[in-house]
């Protein structure tokens, strides 16, 4: 596996690839890899001739407040485990280089972006989008993977491809869990042991939303249960429960496809994940 650091040492690798006929597949993150991470990574290997990784804590999708300087930084342990799976090129470029002094472009990509973690994280999906566009014109992947559990985050990527005509096409990968049902996260790293159990709830309230739903009830319901279920865990902050169309985040339609959503604070982590329930 070759790692590169720049956009000039990137084209220049991705150039011999493209020229040879080969298909490209891209897998962004932020580093801190985990089974989650790596579910992607080997989908991409199945699929495509050359895999490409980059790992890139993007300072400008984290919020005042939030986590930046205390994001899990695993270098060298992520690029042992990509080199693994079977990863062609990790690009691992640094602020400076993905955002030069005097850079001045967003992406907003509007609607999708605005409920849910675009209203509890202002500019975050602006920052997002932006460097995911900057991405997909660096390293013009056939296709690019990204895991359901943030099923927001998807919806906005795969809008701004729509909207913006980029050549690329969406894979989404479904969210892999611990044993305990808890989603695969970096910041899962933040809990301690008690917390850690405590992040069980928000599994527990998803299905216990899809349990409301199967029966018959209809998304309010299905919020309630799962608020209820959140709130009777001490120790668990609820940011939101929601049920939503799965495409815009909207108000489901009644008797179609719902996504239902939570967020939570356990500890000093901010926690998401979601499910989905068909009609
Ligand atoms: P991150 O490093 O958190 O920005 O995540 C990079 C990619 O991995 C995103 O597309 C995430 O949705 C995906 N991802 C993170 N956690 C999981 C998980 N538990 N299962 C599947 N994909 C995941």
């Amino acid at each position: 596996m070759k790692v590169v650091r720049t956009e000039a040492e990137l084209r220049a690798d991705l150039d011999e690839s493209r020229h040879s006929g080969r298909s490209i597949g891209f897998v962004p993150t932020m580093g801190a890899l985990h089974e989650g991470h790596l579910s992607l990574l080997r989908r991409a290997r199945e699929d495509c001739d050359a895999v490409v990784l980059s790992i890139f804590v993007n300072p400008l999708q984290f919020g005042p407040g939030e986590d930046l300087s205390a994001y899990p930084r695993t270098e060298a342990k992520d690029l042992n485990l990509a080199d693994r799976v079977g990863v062609d090129l990790a690009f691992v470029p640094s602020v400076d280089e993905m955002f030069p002094p005097g850079r001045s472009t967003t992406v907003s990509v509007g609607k999708v972006s605005e409920p849910l973690e675009g209203a509890a994280r202002p500019g975050h999906f602006d920052a997002v989008a932006t460097v995911v566009a900057k991405l997909f014109n660096q390293v013009r992947p056939q296709r690019a993977y990204f895991g359901e559990k943030d099923a927001q985050q998807v919806a906005v990527i795969e809008a701004m491809v729509v909207d913006l005509a980029f050549p690329v096409d969406v894979v989404v990968c479904p969210t892999v869990r611990e044993p305990d049902g808890v989603a695969m996260s970096s910041r899962n790293a933040y809990l301690s042991s008690d917390d850690r159990a405590r992040a069980r709830v928000l599994w527990r309230a998803l299905q216990r939303g899809r349990a409301v739903l199967v029966d018959g009830a209809g998304a309010q319901e299905a919020e309630d249960a799962m608020e209820e279920t959140v709130r009777a865990e001490a120790g668990v902050t609820l940011d939101y429960a929601r049920a939503v169309d799965p495409r815009t985040f909207g108000p489901p339609e009644a008797g179609a496809d719902v996504r239902l959503v939570i967020a939570a604070r356990v500890g000093s982590a901010r926690l998401i994940d979601n499910v989905l329930v068909t009609a």
